[in-house]
C-alpha cells in the first residue's frame, strides 16, 4: 500500500540526501527525479532509458523513500544477485527469492519483508504470480518495479511467456504505483508494455537514447588475419580493460579465443552451444575480471549488468541497429568513455542474406539488414543515423565517430567500376565477387585456370589495386546499384541497367576513396603477459586493492567501487576519511568501510607512510 505521499520540497530534499548517503551522488541523471515524483503521486510510469542511463534509481530511491518494500521483478537470476549485492554493499537491505535458493532461504527472506526489514525484494515474474495470491495485505508493498519491461511484448526482442501474465499484478495491488523499466525505445513496444500491463494512464518517461562516452567506429575488412591485427592493437590501447567481441557463429567465436589465447590475451568462448554451467563459468570469470575478452554470439549479455566493459568489437556486421544499438551499450554503462568498433564485409552480407531467407520473416528482416548497411557504410556522423533510426533528432556532428574524426575522400571511380563490370561480362555473369577480384588482380589461381578465366581481356588488369582495396570499391559498387548478388545462383554477380551505363561511358561515378587507417595505438614496447600491469602506478594499485576486497567477499570488482570512482581516487589522491568520503559515487557505508585502506595506499603512493 502506498502509505504516504510527501510535499515537493520534502521530497526533494529527501531524496537528494538518499542519493548522497547510499550512493555518493549530488545530483541525478534526467528523468530519474520525474520518475520518483511520478511514484509519489502514486502514479504508474513508464520508463525507457538506454542502458546506463540510470534506471535502477527511478526505483529504489522510492523504496527507500516510502513505508514498505518495493517488489521488482526481474526475469534473470543473475542480474537479481548482481543488483542485490550491490544493494547489499551500499547499506540498502535488500533480497532475491528465486528457484536457485533453497525454499527455507525463501520463506526466511519473505518473512523479513513482512515484518518490514526489506526495502526492494527482487523476484522473479513466474514466482510473484504464484505467491502473491497467498501474501497478506498486512503486507506492505511501497510500489512495484518491473525490470526489463520489454519481455512482456510479442513486438520486442526478447519475449519471455512467463511475463505475459504480469497484467495480474495491478488488480492484486491497486494501490502500489507500477513503474516499468526497459532499454527499448521503439513505440510499437512500448505501446504494448502500458497496454499488457494494464497501465494505460501510465506517464511515460523517454530520455535521450545518445550514449556520448561511446566512440562509434566502422572498418570496412573481411580478412580475418587484418581482423585479427586490428583487434589486438585495440586489446593494446587497452590494456587490463574488458571487452566483448561479437561474431555471427559459434565457430569464430571459438577460434578467435584461440588465436587470442595463441597470442597470449585472456580470452573465452561463450555462445548458446556451450553447457548451462560452463556459460555461467565464463560469465562470472568476465564479471570478476579473470577473463578479459569475451569471444561471443549475441547469446552473451542479457545477463551482463558490468558497468567496466571498456570496449565492444563487432567481428561480424550484426543484422540489425537494434541488435547493434544493444550490443555496444553494454560498453561504458559507468559513464566513461569506451570504444566501440565494427567490421562488415560483403561476405557478411551474403551471410546475413541467406539466415534472412530461413527466417521466415524475409521482408521486415530484409529492410533492417538494408538500414544496418546504410549504417555500415554512411559517410556522414554515424550517430546521427543511429539516433535518427531511433527517432530521435540530432542536428549536428558527434566528433566522437570514425566519419567525423576522418571525413572520406570522393575520388572518380568510373574506370574502377568500369574494370570489374566489364569482368564480370566476359565470365559471363558467372562469377562471384571473390572470384572477380583475384581475376582482376591476375591471382594465379587453380579454379581460375580451371574455368579459363585467365584469358580473358581483364584478367590481369586491376593488378595495380590490393585485394582490400578491391574490396572496398565492391562494396561501394554493390552498394550504388551497379551489379546485384543473385543468391540463388552461387551468389555471382549480375550487372544492372545502371552498371551498363557506367560500363558503356555513359555516367560517372564517385565513390570514397579507400584509406587504411592504422588505429592510433599508443607507442608501447611489447609486454609479453598481457593484461599484467605496471606495479608501480598508484591506479593500479588501487585497483589491485578493489580486486582483494572484492574477491574476499565474492563479488565482481565494479561491486566494491566502479572504474570511475577508482579513477577519481587516483586523481585526487585522499589522504583523509573526509576527502574521500566526498568522492562522487562513494556512500556512506562504503566510505565507513574502505577509507581507511584506500587512504593508506594513497599515503603510500606519496610516500607517507
Ligand atoms: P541502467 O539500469 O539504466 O542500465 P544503472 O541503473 O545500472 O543503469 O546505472 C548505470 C550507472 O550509472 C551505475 O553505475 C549507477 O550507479 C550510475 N548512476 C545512476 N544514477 C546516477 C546519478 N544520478 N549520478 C551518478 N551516477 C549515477
Ligand atoms: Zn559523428
Amino acid at each position: 500500500m502506498h502509505s504516504s505521499f510527501i510535499s515537493e520540497q520534502e521530497l526533494s530534499f529527501k531524496s537528494h540526501s538518499l542519493l548522497k548517503k547510499f550512493y555518493g551522488y549530488d545530483s541525478f541523471y534526467p528523468l530519474q527525479y520525474d520518475a520518483i515524483q511520478c511514484v509519489n503521486r502514486g502514479d504508474d510510469c513508464l520508463v525507457l532509458m538506454p542502458t546506463g542511463g540510470g534506471k535502477s534509481l527511478c526505483f529504489q530511491i522510492p523504496a527507500l523513500l516510502f513505508d514498505g518494500c518495493c517488489i521488482v521483478v526481474s526475469p534473470l537470476i543473475s542480474l537479481m544477485k548482481d543488483q542485490v549485492d550491490s544493494l547489499c554493499s551500499n547499506g540498502i537491505p535488500a533480497a532475491a527469492i528465486n528457484s536457485s535458493q533453497d525454499e527455507y532461504s525463501n520463506r526466511e527472506i519473505l518473512e523479513n519483508v513482512f515484518k518490514g526489514r526489506i526495502k526492494l525484494l527482487y523476484i522473479s515474474p513466474e514466482r510473484l504470480l504464484s505467491e502473491m495470491d497467498q501474501w497478506s495485505d498486512d503486507m506492505a508493498i511501497s510500489m512495484i518495479a518491473i525490470d526489463e519491461a520489454h519481455c512482456i511484448s510479442q513486438w520486442g526482442h526478447d519475449f519471455r511467456p512467463e511475463y505475459s501474465q504480469l497484467s495480474t499484478i495491478k488488480r492484486r495491488f491497486p494501490n502500489a504505483p507500477i513503474m516499468a523499466l526497459t532499454a527499448t525505445a521503439d513505440k510499437l513496444t512500448r505501446k504494448d508494455i502500458v497496454k499488457q500491463l494494464g497501465i494505460g494512464d501510465a506517464k511515460i518517461f523517454l530520455s535521450s537514447f545518445d550514449r556520448p562516452n561511446l566512440s562509434l567506429n566502422v572498418i570496412e575488412d573481411g580478412a580475418s588475419k587484418h581482423k585479427l591485427q586490428t583487434i589486438t592493437k585495440l586489446i593494446d590501447r587497452h590494456e587490463g580493460e574488458s571487452g566483448i567481441i561479437y561474431c555471427l557463429s559459434r565457430s569464430t567465436t571459438e577460434k578467435l579465443a584461440e588465436s587470442l589465447c595463441a597470442l597470449g590475451y585472456k580470452a573465452e568462448c561463450y555462445h548458446a552451444g556451450l553447457a548451462n554451467i560452463v556459460r555461467e563459468k565464463v560469465q562470472k570469470r568476465f564479471l570478476n575480471d579473470d577473463t578479459q575478452i569475451m569471444c561471443a554470439t549475441i547469446a552473451f549479455g542479457m545477463g551482463i549488468n558490468k558497468s567496466n566493459v571498456r570496449w565492444v568489437i563487432h567481428y561480424n556486421m550484426p543484422k540489425s541497429m537494434e541488435s547493434y544499438y544493444q550490443e555496444i551499450g553494454r560498453a561504458g554503462r559507468d559513464g566513461l568513455d569506451a570504444e566501440t568498433l565494427m567490421f562488415y564485409s560483403y561476405g557478411d552480407v551474403i551471410t546475413l542474406t541467406s539466415f534472412i531467407r530461413d527466417s521466415g520473416q524475409v521482408v521486415v528482416n530484409t529492410e533492417k539488414l538494408n538500414r544496418m548497411q546504410q549504417y555500415a557504410e554512411s559517410h556522414v556522423c554515424r550517430r546521427r543515423i543511429l539516433l535518427s533510426y531511433f527517432n530521435e533528432r540530432y542536428d549536428k556532428d558527434c566528433g566522437n565517430c570514425d566519419v567525423c574524426k576522418n571525413p572520406p575522400t570522393r575520388i572518380d571511380g568510373t574506370i574502377i567500376a568500369q574494370m570489374a563490370l566489364s569482368a564480370i561480362i566476359r565470365c559471363n555473369e558467372k562469377i562471384g565477387i571473390s572470384m572477380l577480384i583475384d581475376i582482376l588482380r591476375g591471382a594465379n589461381k587453380a579454379d581460375i585456370k580451371a574455368k579459363g578465366y585467365d584469358t580473358i581481356k581483364t584478367y590481369g588488369i586491376g593488378r595495380q589495386l590490393s585485394v582490400r582495396q578491391w574490396s572496398h570499391y565492391m562494396l561501394q559498387f554493390l552498394q550504388l546499384g551497379l551489379f546485384e548478388i543473385a543468391y540463388d545462383e552461387g551468389n555471382s554477380l549480375k550487372v544492372t541497367k545502371y552498371g551498363y551505363d557506367i560500363l558503356k561511358g555513359n555516367e560517372q561515378l564517385e565513390v570514397s576513396e579507400y584509406v587504411y587507417e592504422q588505429p592510433a595505438a599508443k607507442k608501447k614496447e611489447k609486454v609479453k603477459a598481457k593484461g599484467i600491469v605496471n606495479p608501480s602506478t598508484l591506479l593500479s594499485s588501487l585497483k589491485s586493492l578493489r580486486l582483494e576486497i572484492s574477491k574476499s567477499l565474492g563479488v565482481p570488482a565494479f561491486i566494491i567501487f566502479s572504474d570511475k570512482v577508482i579513477n577519481t581516487i587516483a586523481e585526487l589522491k585522499p589522504t583523509t576519511k573526509e576527502e574521500f568520503s566526498s568522492i562522487h559515487g562513494i556512500g556512506e557505508i562504503k566510505s565507513e568501510k574502505y577509507w581507511k585502506q584506500f587512504t593508506d595506499v594513497v599515503k603510500s603512493h606519496n610516500g607517507l607512510l
